[in-house]
């Protein structure tokens, strides 16, 4: 049994934790102390509000052990404000939270008409079917470093990517009913 950790400090936490409930061999548990990070073989950062979870990461004196699990290979997954957590650069602000992963992003990168809109995308790395992709006030990435795979690119910006032991998707796998995206980071990273 391996155990995916999903941080619990605010956003769609209950909704991820219920797609790894659907993968055999998985045990979900929820991360909100140093004690429990310490348990886990992988762990989600999920959607939320960026600017209030750095602070809550803060808050709890859990930057400093996530960070250092980070850079010495905890595999995670990070989904849209996740995703945020995890970049080296924020275009346009200056506060940076666990800075492990060599993007740049843009945050609420659609602007007001597009803030939240759906797509189905092939990406051939997780499914040969294409995938329902959910988008709500999302960022995207603009600049990838050397280390960096993108793995989908939605109207020509890169939506997924991975580095190492790091996965980052713009948009919400927990908020349809498929489950490959949860059971691609379980099998490949974790
Ligand atoms: N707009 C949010 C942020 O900048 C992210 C939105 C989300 O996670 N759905 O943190």
């Amino acid at each position: 049994m391996k155990r995916i950790g999903i941080l619990g400090m605010q956003g769609a936490i209950e909704e991820h934790e219920e797609k790894l409930r659907k993968l055999e061999g998985i045990e979900p548990v929820i991360v909100k102390t140093r004690e429990k990070l310490a348990e886990v073989d992988g762990l989600i950062l999920p959607g939320g509000e960026s600017t209030a979870m750095g602070r809550l990461l803060n808050y709890f004196d859990l930057t400093e052990p996530l960070k250092h699990a980070i850079e010495t290979g905890l595999p995670v997954w990070g989904t849209c404000a996740g995703m945020i957590l995890l970049a080296k650069d924020i275009e346009g602000q200056d506060e940076r939270y666990l800075c492990t992963m060599d993007i740049t992003v843009r945050r609420n990168a659609y602007g007001s008409q597009l803030d939240s809109f759906s797509c189905r995308k092939e990406i051939p790395e997780i499914s040969k079917d294409p995938l329902p992709l959910v988008f709500i006030r999302a960022p995207y990435i603009t600049k990838l470093g050397q280390k960096v795979q993108a793995v989908a690119e939605v109207d020509g910006n890169v939506v997924c990517a991975e580095q190492e032991n790091m996965l980052v998707s713009s948009f919400h796998p927990e908020l349809t009913d498929d489950a490959r995206f949860h059971e691609y980071f379980a099998r490949k990273f974790v």
